[in-house]
């Protein structure tokens, strides 16, 4: 079962998505949420749903749902609800980050839809239903709030919070989705599709340099480290630029930019990451001492007590810089998500399936949060990485070689038959 997915059938899978939602200038793309570039992703996805005779469904929350049924023998006849019980969902999302790469969501998706061409190919047929998913909205580049395609799956994404939010026109996500033919009343946990599925494996680009490290081409994750948004509110007093003697000012500019040197060194010692990558100025004059710095600060590590410790480091050196500057500091935690553990039963018996087939296959965190994370609080989730030799995402230049990407779809494949193939006992077939 370690053959290749065809090479040429893959390109031209990769290629008929490839110029939906992308500026010819950055050669980035930009296909937010309920756009027109979004919407052409999702009728490509319908479309190479039904080219392969698999039944789409839109659900409530947005997110489409492409099966394969067993024993429809040709795939995907109509079928009940009893049907799709127990289902192995797998796929991505297909919307972007602004100027983001071709990579993050779509390798997923466009792997699923190998992996089933792959899977045919092999006459292989599953004993339990598969779905490949679209998640709607997983970056949250319009609306501001990643994965609410999942998180409105699953009820972590309030329906009516998620109705009222605006995008930087000030159209409300209701009045978008309403525009695309969504009933926006219809958000909300949806019971019924939680429980037809019973496994999630989200195959994504790694978004770091993991994978280049250990020289493979594919990984399994291990967890989602911990992360969250703090508001740091520095407080001084302005005055002008040109008749404050240094000793008399109270600049919070000072503070502020002292805080960043002190997070940065933190984090490493700490072993997590620290980011300011939004800040806010009052007044904004150029020959005014500031009254006011806002800054966001973004930290994650590997555990809780890791991400406790860093951000407590880091506002302790604020608060102690403030005082020698005459500034107040005010720390605000704005969110936090917890670690994701993947279900270590689903995580262990898909490596062990690769590591039969492909040789030591790493095991590795990840800092983004994905899906499969949100999914994860509900069902047993697992994620595949694909090598990203660039180590870069959320650009254009982020990449995956195609060598790497057939050994991924190869991978998936393999995953799904071993999770959907023949029942415990029997004779995986003739898939050899
Ligand atoms: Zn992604």
């Amino acid at each position: 079962m370690n053959e290749v997915a065809d090479a040429t059938r893959f390109a031209e899978l990769w290629s008929s998505l490839a110029d939906v939602g992308r500026d010819r200038v950055t050669g980035g793309y930009r296909r937010f949420a309920w756009t027109s570039a979004d919407l052409a992703c999702r009728d490509w996805f319908a479309s190479q749903a039904a080219d392969r005779g698999l039944t789409v469904e839109i659900d409530r929350n947005g997110n489409q749902w492409a099966w394969w049924l067993p024993e429809s023998g040709a795939l995907g006849a109509a079928a009940n609800a009893d049907e799709r019980r127990n289902a192995l969902a797998i796929g991505s999302h297909l919307d972007s980050v602004p100027d983001g790469g071709a990579f993050d969501g779509p390798l997923g998706v466009i792997s699923a839809l190998a992996a089933v061409d792959l899977l045919r190919a092999r006459d292989w047929r599953p004993q339990r239903p598969i779905v490949i998913a679209n998640f709607a909205d997983e970056e949250g580049a319009r609306f501001g709030i990643a994965c609410a395609g999942s998180r409105l799956l699953t009820g972590q994404l309030d329906a009516a919070k998620a109705r009222a939010l605006r995008d930087g026109d000030g159209v409300r996500l209701a009045d978008a989705m309403e525009s695309a033919g969504q009933d926006p009343d219809a958000l909300g946990r949806d019971d019924e599709r939680l429980a037809s599925i019973s496994e999630f494996v989200e195959l994504h680009i790694e978004q770091g340099r993991g994978l280049i490290d250990q020289d493979a081409p594919v990984g399994v994750a291990s967890s989602i480290w911990p992360h969250g948004r703090w508001r740091f509110d520095f407080a001084g007093e302005a005055n002008h630029a040109g008749t404050t003697a240094l000793d008399d000012r109270r600049d919070p500019m000072l503070t502020y930019a002292n805080t960043v040197l002190s997070a940065r060194k933190k984090a490493r010692l700490g072993g997590a990451l620290a980011t300011f990558g939004k800040v806010s100025v009052e007044p904004n004059g150029t020959n005014a001492i500031p009254s006011r710095v806002s800054a966001w600060l973004d930290s994650r590590a590997p555990d809780e007590a890791a991400l406790d410790a860093v951000v407590e480091q880091i506002s302790e050196a604020a608060r102690e810089r403030g005082a020698r500057d005459g500034t107040t500091v005010e720390v605000v935690n704005e969110s936090r998500t917890a670690i994701v553990e993947f279900d270590h039963g689903l995580r262990d018996k898909i490596r062990k399936t690769l590591t039969d087939v492909f040789g030591p296959v790493p095991q590795l965190p990840t800092g983004a949060g994905h899906d499969a994370g949100i999914l994860a609080a509900e069902l047993p989730t697992a994620m595949l990485f694909v090598r990203n030799p660039s180590g870069l995402s959320h650009t254009p230049a982020e990449h995956a070689e195609a060598a790497d990407c057939l050994t991924g779809v190869a991978a998936l494949a393999e995953v799904v038959a071993q999770l959907a193939g023949a029942q415990p006992g029997k004779n995986r077939g003739s898939g050899a």
